[in-house]
């Protein structure tokens, strides 16, 4: 580690596939010991960034740091450290016990080899008297992501990165993979950098969350992100008409589908007459949530079916009586807008 608590360093890195660059950051460190999201529409790069930190690429330009040091991928150093959970892992074609022990014994790791295996699948809920020695064809889905899970966390890693570890699988599965983690977080120290696109989970469990679109990063994830396609209305101002008929009013666009960045984003009133910087639409809050770093709470708000992120003070929960279900209006600037 290093001494201002910085586990991973990035410096002007660029990563390339097939001649296009996909991942484009300046300058990031990633403390020890947090929990780091990743949130971006698909193909935005979170994969490509964790398979970097997960030091399975190497980036094509500029430099990441583990621990201080540039290492090459698959390096042992780092092999002992760090681990990768893939958006759709296999298991190899062997019972779930010899499964889990396969990077304990790679890594010449066997002391107390059955007690280790045996607590890395109770903490992701599948005890090994009765799943140890099922072979990896009779396990569902959900069964087979967890103890897939639970072959890294075996290792009890520095680093566990997740993609998109719950989607596509059963709830049940899905708050048993993320208590796991949490766990894994809680007791031995191990920094989780997970991409999702559960953002009311990122954001109640996270200490940053770093927002991707297009291979940059470009914000916290408490911001909103509008696409177009975007039309001129007949009074010559930009934006969108939703299924409901609400304007949805943007700036002047630099391109017909440029997605737009709305920050600062507050609860309106109703009554009020908007001016002309000034946007209101009407949605229904579908869930509240307690960002743990900061205290804040803030309020997914749907208008039509776009999802929009209201931070709010607790008092204003309180005073507003805001809760899940109720109809309000969200209102925001057209100056307080950029493009991504
Ligand atoms: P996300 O995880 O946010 O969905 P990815 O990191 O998977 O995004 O992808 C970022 C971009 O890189 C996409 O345009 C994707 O098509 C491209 N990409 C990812 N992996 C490869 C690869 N092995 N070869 C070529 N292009 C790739």
């Amino acid at each position: 580690m290093q001494p201002d608590g910085s586990i991973y360093e990035i410096e002007a890195l660029e990563h390339i596939y097939a001649g296009r660059s996909v991942l484009r950051i300046e300058q990031l460190a990633i403390e020890a010991g947090g929990i780091v999201g990743l949130v971006g529409p698909n193909g935005s790069g979170k994969s490509t960034l964790l398979k970097l930190l997960g030091l399975i690429e190497k980036p094509s330009r500029g430099s990441l740091r583990f621990r201080g040091k540039v290492l090459d991928p698959f390096a042992p150093r780092a092999r002992h450290h760090v681990t990768l959970l893939p958006q759709e892992p296999s298991l190899m074609k062997r019972n779930v016990f010899r499964n889990v022990a396969y990077g304990l014994r790679l890594r010449g790791q066997t002391d107390q080899l059955e007690a280790r295996v045996q607590e890395a699948l109770s903490f992701v809920g599948l005890p090994a008297e009765h799943f140890a020695r099922r072979p990896w064809y009779a396990l569902s889905g959900g069964e087979t992501l967890r103890a897939a899970l639970a072959a890294r966390l075996a290792l009890k890693p520095r680093v566990l990165l997740l993609d998109e570890p719950t989607a596509g699988v059963d709830a049940a599965s899905a708050h048993l993979i993320k208590d796991a983690a949490l766990r894994a977080q809680r007791e031995w120290g191990t920094t989780l950098i997970v991409a999702s696109h559960d953002r009311p989970w990122l954001y109640e469990v996270c200490s940053d969350v770093l927002q991707l679109f297009k291979g940059r990063i470009f914000g916290t994830g408490e911001e909103t992100v509008l696409f177009g396609p975007w039309e001129r209305f007949t009074d010559g101002t930009w934006g969108k008409t939703l299924s409901d008929n609400q304007h949805l009013r943007i700036p002047e666009p630099p391109g017909p589908e440029t997605p737009a960045v709305v920050e600062n984003i507050i609860l309106g009133e109703t009554d009020r007459n908007p001016s002309p910087d000034q946007v209101h639409l009407q949605g229904v809050v579908s869930r509240l949530n307690l960002a743990q770093k900061t205290g804040r709470v803030f309020a997914t708000v749907l208008v039509e079916k776009l999802s929009w992120t209201v931070p709010l003070t607790q008092e204003q929960v309180l005073h507003r009586s805001i809760y899940p279900g109720k109809t309000v209006t969200i209102q925001y600037r057209l100056d307080s807008m950029r493009w991504v």
